[in-house]
């Protein structure tokens, strides 16, 4: 309880500031990405944490007693499939996505090249096409499976 208490106190008062300054001359658009940024960061932290918790619940951790690289070559793999296959996309996808904003190609449709909405983008991150190239998309898909 106490723990809690004394890491709010410890959030530094300046670190609101320092972000003002680093955004200063971003358009609204890109101001907004950086925002998207943050939350993917955090949702693949998430991300990991979660296969790290279950990861150390491995049942067979004694398979592995000498740790050569090798072994924890092995650890690693493991680690990987340990997260499901539906987090392990995810987790691919928000670095992805990570990357785009780093290079400043993040928001563009791969597929026609136009740029994707913001609003579009805050409500689904990892995104790579505009609305109207998934949709089309989706509709071919409906078909395949039909
Ligand atoms: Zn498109």
């Amino acid at each position: 309880m106490t723990d809690k208490k004394s890491k709010a106190k410890r959030a530094p008062a300046g670190a609101t500031e320092k972000k003002k300054k680093k955004t200063k001359g971003l358009t609204e658009r890109q101001k907004r990405i950086l925002k998207i940024r943050d939350s993917l960061v955090k949702q693949k932290m998430q991300l990991l944490q979660e296969a790290g918790a279950a990861l150390n619940t491995l049942p067979d951790e004694s398979a592995f007693p000498d740790m050569s690289d090798q072994a924890t070559a092995e650890i690693d793999r493991n680690f990987m499939l340990r997260l499901r296959g539906r987090e392990q996309k995810l987790l691919k996808k928000v670095e992805l996505a990570i990357e785009r904003i780093d290079n400043n190609t993040y928001g563009i449709c791969e597929v026609c090249g136009s740029e994707i909405g913001i609003k579009r983008l805050e409500a689904r991150p990892v995104t790579t096409m505009c609305i109207e190239c998934k949709t089309e998309q989706e509709e071919e898909e409906k078909i395949l499976e039909s």
